[in-house]
């Protein structure tokens, strides 16, 4: 309700997407500490768009490898804020920043999360198009929830074509920069899975994998790369798991890459849930 969060204290700023900011947030009454994301009402049409969708989408899902959303709030002026589950340890993408190494049984607890995550994203209709380290959550226990649904698309029937170049370009996958296959038999779930594939090695390689370490990239160099390249393949002390894992994300040919449930049944995968037991 509108009083609930004036009972909500603000502690820091834990970072700023594109039109909003993120803080941390204490509940006056339950000491409980939450995420909020505030959106101010004069943001652009764009920001306004993607945060619609962001609640959209949050309101529908409810799993444990989804970040969750404990409420919405929409003030008279516009200004709207989302009250999400707190995740302390920051995203991938800082603890990749911080120097973070991961071992390969870490990165596969990590595939495992981020699959069941997007197995049920997939299985209620959601391509969430914008998988890349600094969207995946972590806290303390290590576990991984997917976040930011700005640019994320609920599947009907009717695919629109023209809403293509939305999300982080450069963990874009091969067919969509290209205008013949998008839209016509276009399966945006395997999208997520290219982006899944790289972030994985990304993680592994400790830099963007295809850009040398320390190299920032120009947009166009990197659009050729990805769309007349090869994809970037693990480096060779990789155990044989995590490379054929790898391989199965990053086909170029979207037909021809393993879907969210073919993945789940990968030998790679297998090792992060034996690691739990
Ligand atoms: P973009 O993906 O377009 O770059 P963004 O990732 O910067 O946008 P958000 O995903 O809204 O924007 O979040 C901004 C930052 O706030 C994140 O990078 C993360 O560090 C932090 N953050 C977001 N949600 C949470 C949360 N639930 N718990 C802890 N930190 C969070
Ligand atoms: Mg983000």
């Amino acid at each position: 309700t509108a009083q609930e969060i004036d009972r909500l204290e603000k502690l820091q700023v834990l970072g700023h997407g594109n039109g909003g900011t993120v803080y941390k947030v204490r509940h006056k009454t339950t000491q409980a500490i939450y995420a909020l994301k505030v959106v101010h009402g004069d943001s652009d049409a764009t920001v306004r768009r993607q945060i619609f969708r962001e609640m959209d989408i949050l309101r529908r899902t409810d799993s444990p490898f989804v970040v969750r959303c404990h409420g919405i709030f929409e003030k008279p002026a516009g200004d709207i804020a989302i009250l999400m589950e707190y995740m302390d340890s920051g995203t991938l993408d800082t603890l990749l920043k911080n120097n973070a190494t991961f071992s390969e049984p870490t990165l596969a607890k990590i595939a495992l999360q981020v699959l069941n995550g997007l197995n049920y994203l997939h299985a209620h209709k959601i391509v969430h198009r914008d998988i890349k380290p600094s969207n995946l959550l972590v806290n303390q226990k290590m576990e991984v929830k997917i976040s930011d649904f700005g640019v994320s698309k609920i599947m009907c029937r009717t695919l629109d074509p023209c809403n293509s170049y939305v999300g982080t370009c450069a963990y874009m996958s091969p067919e969509r920069f290209d205008p013949d296959t998008y839209g016509v038999n276009y399966n945006g779930y395997a999208g997520d899975i290219w982006s899944l594939g790289l972030t994985l090695l990304e993680l592994y390689m400790g830099h963007f994998p295809f850009l040398p370490a320390g190299q920032r990239p120009d947009w166009a160099t990197l659009m050729c790369a990805i769309c007349f390249g090869e994809p970037p393949s693990s480096p060779e002390e990789a155990s044989e798991e995590f490379r054929s894992f790898v391989e199965c994300c990053l086909q170029k040919e979207s037909s021809k890459r393993w879907t969210v449930s073919e993945l789940l049944l990968h030998p790679f995968v297998s090792m992060g849930r034996r690691s739990e037991e």
